[in-house]
């Protein structure tokens, strides 16, 4: 069931039932492009009419990752179950790759910062087969970074390049495979090597993960401006 907020479909469903549904599509090795969209992905869609077509016809599921969005589906009276962000389901799917010895490929972040993430998999999920990784810098129009992969087959590819770079990227590679789990997961191997801490369990409990954030990064706060815009145009709705 789709929940639409500000024209971006969302899956309505819990974390269970995502890793449920993806286990199954990667046994029957059906391609899968997953996106997990902010407020901050909503806004720049509604104003990028390519990123907008891509969250329309090319992502086979679209999550709700950040607490704005479950908001906003309250506001609107079409209530999503919960939040869904990509870091949790990148652990989610590595515990499944290491139960099933299942492939991965990673790409994105700095240098050291993937060989750290790259070192901790090797350690603590000896079963899962990492078959490569690299940095997220890169030029999109490089196809040598499509074709490694490619060569590889992967279950799964984990791209943390940032939006919208990371979900072109594996848009024009979800072309190119004929199997493979494709996600987005921007700061994610940041946070997985720990350079960058997530912020404590009662924060996000209550709700303040983004506060944290802003608080260590204060250069997000630009970023940041566009949640009360976000909340406005959900106002908006509301009245019309
Ligand atoms: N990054 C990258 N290539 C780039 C730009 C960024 O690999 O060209 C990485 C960066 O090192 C960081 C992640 O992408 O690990 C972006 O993290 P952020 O928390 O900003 O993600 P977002 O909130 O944009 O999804």
């Amino acid at each position: 069931m789709k929940i639409n907020i500000l024209d971006v479909p969302f899956d309505n469903y819990t974390e269970t039932e995502f890793i449920d549904l993806f286990q199954k599509r990667i046994e029957q090795q059906e391609k899968t492009l997953v996106v997990t969209a902010n407020p901050e992905i909503v806004m720049y869609a509604k104003d990028h009419p390519d990123y907008q077509e891509l969250l329309l016809t090319e992502a086979d599921f679209i999550t709700a990752d950040g607490i704005g969005v479950i908001k906003a589906s309250n506001m609107l009276n079409t209530p999503l179950k919960e939040r869904v962000t990509g870091y949790d389901l990148f652990l989610r799917l590595l515990a499944l790759a290491e139960q099933k010895e299942l492939s991965i490929y990673l790409v994105g972040a700095k240098q050291e910062v993937i060989d750290v993430a790259a070192q901790k998999i090797r350690d603590e999920y000896p079963h899962v087969k990492l078959v490569g990784y690299r940095n997220g810098y890169f030029d999109l129009e490089d196809r040598t970074v499509q074709d490694a992969i490619i060569e590889q087959k992967p279950d799964m590819v984990f791209a943390a390049l940032g939006f919208p770079r990371q979900e072109y990227f594996l848009k024009s590679l979800k072309v190119k495979l004929d199997k493979g789990y494709l996600m987005g997961i921007g700061g994610s191997f940041d946070v997985f090597s720990g350079t960058t801490k997530r912020a404590p369990v009662w924060m996000q409990n209550l709700h303040l993960e983004w506060f944290y954030r802003l608080v260590k990064e204060p250069t997000r706060f630009k970023r940041m401006l566009v949640l009360p815009q976000f909340i406005q145009e959900i106002k908006k709705l509301r009245k019309g």
